[in-house]
């Protein structure tokens, strides 16, 4: 299929769209809009991503590869855990680095690995946490790329810092003294500059990549199903959000005809989707820390895609917000309530549940689990009063020694450090 940008002047094959990450107008490659289906989607969570992606690629070069593009992306469950009969996590953090960036990054990988076209091409990503070890796990090891992660320095949990510079190999690190703003302010002026982009065939794997977006409506698709299963009304969702790349799937996923009831967005004080969602006007803003470090982003680039496709946003979506003494407040419950341990992002979705319970609503609810807590122990067990037994990719990654490189926050810094 071909896919056209939020912007109206390109259009591409969509494995040239996801190739390309950013659209040649400058806008986001919109996956488009297709009939929706009331079908059964499959049996379990790689049928139901191969039933949702095929008709995408069912014209593409990469047809015939999908199968195996999915089973080397989804080679890890996103499970529901019932915390009592109405509310439910979907967990997604079974992956090699503990966040649901995992499932995009690998399909991405899986994608591109088949695309390439015989030179090195170097990935830039510049992360305030997440997204780097996603990227870095899922090309480390893939011959045909090289990765480099800039992250800011002292302003990523300590696991996360260790876990960035734990790959070695082809994944290299730079820990730049510097905001996550102005790493991506790097990352940008290296991607606008051709001569330097044609030298190390630069490409980028941030989340407005089609290639990180599309698979995201999988895991939706199999709670959704999971729960038509089990007997449940069709579930509500909140995910908690930072560049929407992640709710935006699961919007995608309801238009295709998954029963889905509400999405409602969960952000942290960096409020702009809130004020989208209630007024319709989008207003970026500068970037506000918080406790859920992962969802700091004043001025999310998907809004492009929910306007473009959700002119009326506010019938789209609902959305609230969280302060940082509210995730406290969230994870202490839920530790007293279920004994289950949730991560800063993930509680700024359960606290969004706990009010909407406390205004009377009965309905059936998923919040999406976005990463494993222990990826923030440092936030989460002074307030848990315990440890938090680390996953066993996680624990295999901070085993291992760790070693970024120093960059001043300059462009200049970054190309002299790509040669
Ligand atoms: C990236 C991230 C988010 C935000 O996801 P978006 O797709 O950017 O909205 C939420 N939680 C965690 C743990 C993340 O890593």
């Amino acid at each position: 299929m071909r896919v056209a940008s939020t912007r109206g002047a390109a259009s591409a094959p969509i494995s040239e769209a996801i190739a390309q990450g950013l659209a040649t107008d400058g806008g986001l490659y919109m996956p488009p809009q297709l009939a929706p289906s009331a079908r059964a989607w499959g049996t379990n969570l790689r049928e139901r991503a191969l039933a949702l992606l095929m008709p995408y690629f069912a014209d593409d070069p990469l047809a015939d590869h999908l199968p195996a593009i999915i089973d080397e992306a989804f080679n890890f469950d996103a499970p529901l855990r019932w915390l009592d009969e109405r509310t439910a996590l979907l967990e997604l953090f079974h992956g090699p680095t503990a966040a649901f960036k995992d499932f995009g990054a690998r399909f991405l990988a899986a994608t591109l690995s088949r695309l390439t076209t015989g030179s090195t091409a170097t990935v830039l990503v510049a992360t305030s946490g997440d997204t780097g070890a996603a990227v870095a796990s899922a090309f480390h090891g893939r011959p045909d790329f090289r990765v480099v992660i800039l992250y800011p320095e002292g302003r990523v949990s300590p696991r996360q810092a260790h876990q960035l510079g734990a790959f070695g190999g082809n994944v290299h690190a730079f820990r730049v003294a510097g905001t996550f703003d102005d790493c991506q302010r790097m990352v940008k002026t290296a991607l606008a500059d051709r001569e330097l982009v044609a030298r190390h065939h630069l490409t980028s794997a941030n989340s407005i990549s089609l290639g990180r977006l599309l698979p995201q409506m999988a895991y939706y698709a199999h709670a959704a199903m999971e729960c038509a299963h089990a007997g449940h009304a069709p579930p509500s969702v909140i995910v908690p959000t930072g560049n929407l790349g992640n709710a935006f799937a699961c919007l995608l996923a309801r238009e295709r005809g998954l029963p889905i009831g509400k999405v409602m967005l969960a952000t942290n004080a960096n409020r702009a989707l809130v004020a989208l969602a209630a007024t319709g006007r989008y207003e970026p803003a500068a970037t506000v820390a918080t406790l859920a470090n992962a969802m700091d982003v004043g001025a999310p680039s998907n809004a492009e895609r929910l306007l473009a496709r959700f002119p009326q946003v506010r019938h789209a979506i609902d959305a609230d917000w969280v302060d940082d003494e509210a995730i406290r407040h969230a994870i202490r419950r839920t530790w007293d309530r279920h004994h289950v341990a949730i991560c800063p992002h993930t509680a700024c979705g359960v606290e969004v549940l706990e009010r909407l319970r406390a205004r009377g609503d009965r309905g059936t609810w998923i919040v999406a689990a976005t990463a494993h807590p222990a990826k923030f122990d440092t936030v989460v067990e002074p307030i848990i009063g315990t440890t938090v037994a680390v996953p066993e990719p996680l624990a295999e990654l901070l085993a291992r020694p760790a070693h970024a490189t120093p960059l001043p926050p300059e462009p200049a810094a970054l190309a002299r450090a790509l040669a």
